[in-house]
């Protein structure tokens, strides 16, 4: 059997639900240890992290991916069980089958074959891994970047195999995300009965026109590869369910994707000033799940499409679209990051699979990164 597909098959066979890793790091570390890789676990809390790194100097590549999986759902609603990875039609189906086993047990076979095929070249190769990606990724990438910063490591080139391609592996490669900013507001009324209005404050009454404005909120992108910056309000609740009262407060939720044309204080400041200019008496809680990064230097991005079209002959679009990704950790610290991964239109499904064949074709993509940016000038 093919050595990507029985990796992936390994690592599927453990219910690594976030932020379980179930031993899927442990393997991958006794693999890349065999071949002279140095070994790091950097757990936090709950969360396992891998850092294996290989080669002393020059510029470094990495590998970023995730071993926890999302939860299964209802079992009966698979075809089999999701842990016992089946080969069916031509497809291997298992939770994490494409988001993202797949592609880790690909990683680590281009790597073995570029090492065996290349005893020397110019730069270093990483594999970073964590076991929260799928769930709130704070103890996740997020601190394994805190602690390489805090030694001074850097790293040039950052390939995420989270699940690109629309259609066939290598369609669609991702070369930045959007940013994502939520907020919750709450517009302070007074309580009282409908029909002494002139003793309450009604509060959904003052709030109209704000939320209107707000909901017309949107940001130009001026970079070209992005969508306009959207906002949207996802929860509106006000009122006690009876008829005769005039409600205390009103409460709103909203998100904005945004691309790196704006910033989080901007759109901050748009919606608290709507809500000023209407003399509300508010109060806002926002949360930053990550600022926005695009890719603009070529190198990477040249390399990747140049091995995709030499191993599968297909044109490649880049994307920026979907939700964000651990890219968004590794980008600030100046790395050129590009996410390249499987067909993801199972991902997070009952049946979640990957076509065998593009586990083939996906670690020969990634070898041949490695050697378009580790052995040619
Ligand atoms: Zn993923």
């Amino acid at each position: 059997m093919n050595s990507t597909i029985e990796l992936a098959k390994e690592l599927i066979s453990r219910a690594s639900v976030t932020p379980l890793d179930e031993g899927c790091q442990d393997l991958i570390a006794r693999r890349l240890e065999k071949i002279g890789f140095n070994i790091e676990h950097m757990p936090f809390e709950e969360v396992k992290n891998l850092w294996a790194t290989y080669g002393k100097e020059g510029p470094l590549f990495i590998f970023l991916g995730h071993t926890d999986v999302v939860p299964t759902g209802p079992i009966e609603d698979w075809k089999h069980d999701p842990f016992l990875p089946l080969e069916e039609n031509g497809f291997l189906i298992g939770r994490g089958a494409a988001d993202m086993k797949g592609s880790v047990a690909a990683f680590v076979t281009a790597i073995e074959d570029f090492i065996s095929q290349n005893k020397e070249f110019n730069g270093r190769i990483g594999l970073m891994l964590t076991s929260d990606e799928e769930g709130p990724s704070v103890n996740g990438v997020k601190r394994v970047i805190k602690k390489l910063q805090s030694r001074q490591e850097s790293i040039d080139w950052c390939l995420v195999g989270e699940p690109t391609a629309n259609n066939q592996v290598g369609d669609v490669i991702k070369i930045g995300r959007r940013g994502s900013l939520g907020a919750s507001i709450k517009i302070q009324g007074i309580q009282g009965h409908v029909a002494y209005p002139q003793k309450a404050l009604n509060p959904i009454h003052e709030s109209l026109g704000a939320i209107n404005e707000i909901s017309k909120l949107a940001w130009k992108d001026e970079t070209g590869e992005f969508q306009d910056s959207v906002l949207q309000i996802s929860n509106l609740n006000s009122g006690t369910g009876a008829s005769n009262v005039i409600p205390g407060d009103l409460n709103f939720d909203l998100n904005v994707r945004f691309s790196p044309s704006t910033t989080e204080k901007e759109i901050k400041e748009s919606v608290e000033k709507i809500l000023s200019n209407h003399s509300l008496n508010y109060s806002v809680s926002w949360s930053l799940s990550g600022n926005p990064f695009l890719t603009k230097e070529r190198t990477l991005i040249d390399a990747v499409k140049q091995s995709i079209s030499e191993v599968t002959d297909i044109e490649t679009e880049t994307s920026t679209d979907g939700g964000t990704s651990d890219g968004r950790f590794i980008a600030p610290i100046g790395a050129e990051v590009v996410e390249l991964g499987p067909v993801n239109e199972s991902i997070h499904k009952v049946n979640e699979c990957i076509r065998s064949e593009d586990l083939i074709t996906l670690s020969e993509i990634y070898n041949q990164i490695l050697v378009r940016l580790l052995t040619k000038d």
